[in-house]
């Protein structure tokens, strides 16, 4: 049995985003990866990369990006490609790469379906590497946990422009914290952040060891400036400092 899974659409007309490339962030960054990313999400950050899979023509969130006039809108119509499991797996395994990389938006919106898409990718790649990423305010449920090798939990800090109380979801956080292999990586900007993401983490009992500090930024030079801000003190509070390589390497662009 099959079942339907909203996508976010590629760059060809009508396919869903479904690529090969290297990880760019995080513990794995580095490692050949096939990615598959859904659409819809629960947040609305300000700064969101990917605002092609939840800012809606129509909606009233806000982006940096909008401009007097020209909000940085999407249509729904076209960039929600609502699919199968079933096809969504059969163009995933078409690639070849040891893991693959379940992205959004927000993918645990739809965990039931991601779950039969893990089956059906490990049926036919029994040893892939599974890694989730989250933005941490959904349980993955216990369906899923046992499915995937590695979540990648993004929690965000005010400057998303999201409230705590919609970002920040503490039972949430503590049960990815009890997932050996769940990492917590945080966009930040500046040392305050720093400071809020070391505070967060105290707080809730997250450990320590898996907090990595990733600078935001969508254009090369701006990340390596905020990498030269935020190295010393990740370096400092011996933190783990994350790049975002598909940046430098291929820019601000779908399917890379
Ligand atoms: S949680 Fe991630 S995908 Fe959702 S709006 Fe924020 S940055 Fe974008």
């Amino acid at each position: 049995m099959s079942t339907v899974i909203h996508m976010a659409a590629g760059e060809e007309p009508g396919e869903p985003e479904i690529f090969c490339s290297i990880q760019g962030e995080g513990i794995t960054a580095g490692e050949r990866r096939i990615f598959l990313r859904l659409s819809g999400c629960n947040l609305a950050c300000s700064w969101c990369d990917t605002a092609y899979t939840w800012n809606w023509q129509g909606t009233p969130f806000r982006h940096e990006r909008d401009r007097p006039g020209a909000p940085h809108k999407f249509s729904r119509r076209k960039e929600v490609i609502k699919t199968t499991t079933d096809e969504v797996a059969r163009k995933a395994l078409a690639y070849s790469a040891p893991g693959f990389v379940i992205t959004g938006g927000e993918p645990l919106l739809q965990r039931l379906a991601v779950a039969d898409l893990i089956r059906k990718l490990r049926a036919a790649r029994p040893d892939a590497f599974v890694e989730i990423e989250t933005n941490g305010t959904i349980d993955p449920g216990s369906t899923l946990w046992p499915l995937v090798d590695q979540f990648n939990v993004s929690p965000k800090l005010a400057h998303s422009g999201m409230p705590a109380s919609k970002a920040l979801k503490p039972s949430v956080l503590r049960a990815f914290n009890t997932f050996k292999n769940a990492w917590f990586k945080f966009v930040a900007r500046n040392g305050a952040d720093i400071t809020a993401i070391e505070a967060l983490a105290a707080r809730l009992g997250l450990d320590r060891k898996r907090l990595l500090v990733m600078p935001e930024g969508t254009d090369s030079k701006l990340l390596q400036a905020r990498l030269d801000q935020l190295r010393p003190i990740c370096q400092a509070r011996g933190l783990i400092l994350s790049d975002r390589l598909h940046i430098h390497a291929f820019g601000n662009r779908r399917g890379i």
